[in-house]
């Protein structure tokens, strides 16, 4: 199949409709689109990816209105984070309507939703008419692509088309918070931060990374954002060992000589630029990767829990 590459978010949305797959930019990472009542276009998603069954998309809407067409009801915790968040990198799991297909939630019965902040994202979904379900536009496993190139790397040929957009803001995949038990529960951490979330619902909990979380959380068992590389984790300021074959990111210079140097000037910079790194560092076949580690405080939460993923 040849994929059609385009800066139109109207030539874009046109595949949707047509039934086909479409990368496209938001402010996390690039998702991959398919209409999310049309269970035909959500497999050939999971195709395209290699995604585990079990592993269930986010759906994308447009505006908030879309919501109702997806979840039976929203719980008073989700409509005080939409309230406060939307749009935004932050995924809402609530209850799903029937209409909602299983294939497109692995089989839960429940949906999570995401409207995305970006006005070219905005501007595709409401051009689709329906919301998407989305993952990531990259090989299940890889790390996740933040610009359109980083999306033909792994997918040319395997999807309809790319809508061409900026680099991602963020860099990092949304928050996902599950909004169906008695109080709000973090499945994994993104750019809106815990602390954002208790300064409107205190009572939001933490599960991201332990076996609650995973149970609740299909999509956090299986291996991610890892790059052929092998990824080690470093203290601030601490010497490592190295032949030079070998890539280096953080917030300072590092004593050590290495192929490829990234020294970013915030944990949001870092944040951004890390899975591009990855794919730099895969691209120039290093060996090993260092990443410094961070303070575990907005963003950082995230961040750090990339950072240990690509370790595993
Ligand atoms: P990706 O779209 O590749 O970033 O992956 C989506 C993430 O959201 C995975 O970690 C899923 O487990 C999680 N997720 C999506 N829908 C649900 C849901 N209904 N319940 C719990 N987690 C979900
Ligand atoms: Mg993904």
């Amino acid at each position: 199949m040849d994929t059609f590459v385009t800066d139109s978010p109207a030539d874009a949305a046109a595949f949707i409709r047509g039934g086909g797959i479409v990368a496209f930019p938001t402010e996390t990472v690039y998702g991959l689109g398919a209409n999310i009542f049309d269970e035909e276009s959500i497999r050939k998603v999971f195709e395209a990816k290699n995604r585990p069954a079990d592993n269930p998309l986010i759906a994308h809407v447009s505006d908030p209105f879309q919501i109702e067409r997806l979840v039976n009801a929203i719980p008073r915790s989700a409509a005080a984070f939409i309230e406060a968040f939307f749009p935004g990198p932050l995924t809402l799991v609530m209850p799903k309507r029937p209409e909602v297909p299983d294939v497109a939630t692995a089989g839960l019965d429940t949906v999570g939703v995401r409207m995305p902040g970006e006005p070219l994202t905005h501007e595709f979904l409401a051009a689709c008419g329906t919301p998407l379900v989305a993952p990531s536009a990259n090989i299940s496993g890889r790390p996740s692509p933040t610009t359109w190139q980083a999306v033909l790397e792994d997918l040319d040929g395997k999807i309809d088309c790319v809508l061409k957009g900026r680099p991602s803001h963020y860099g990092l995949e949304s928050t996902v918070v599950d909004c169906t038990g008695e109080f709000p529960v973090v499945l994994r951490p993104g750019a809106i931060s815990i602390e954002d979330l208790r300064s409107v619902d205190p009572r939001t909990e933490n599960n991201a990374g332990d076996s609650e979380g995973t149970a609740r959380s299909p999509g956090m068992k299986h291996k991610h954002y890892s790059p052929a590389a092998k990824v080690v984790l470093v203290l601030p300021g601490n010497p490592f060992n190295t032949d030079g074959d070998c890539g280096f990111i953080g917030l300072h210079n590092p004593d050590v000589k290495c192929e490829k140097t990234v020294v970013c000037a915030s944990i949001e910079e870092y944040a951004s630029a890390l899975f591009d790194f990855f794919r730099e560092c895969d691209r120039r076949g290093l060996k090993q990767i260092f990443c410094e580690t961070v303070s575990e405080e907005g963003i950082g939460a995230a961040l750090m829990d990339r950072l240990r993923r690509a370790v595993e």
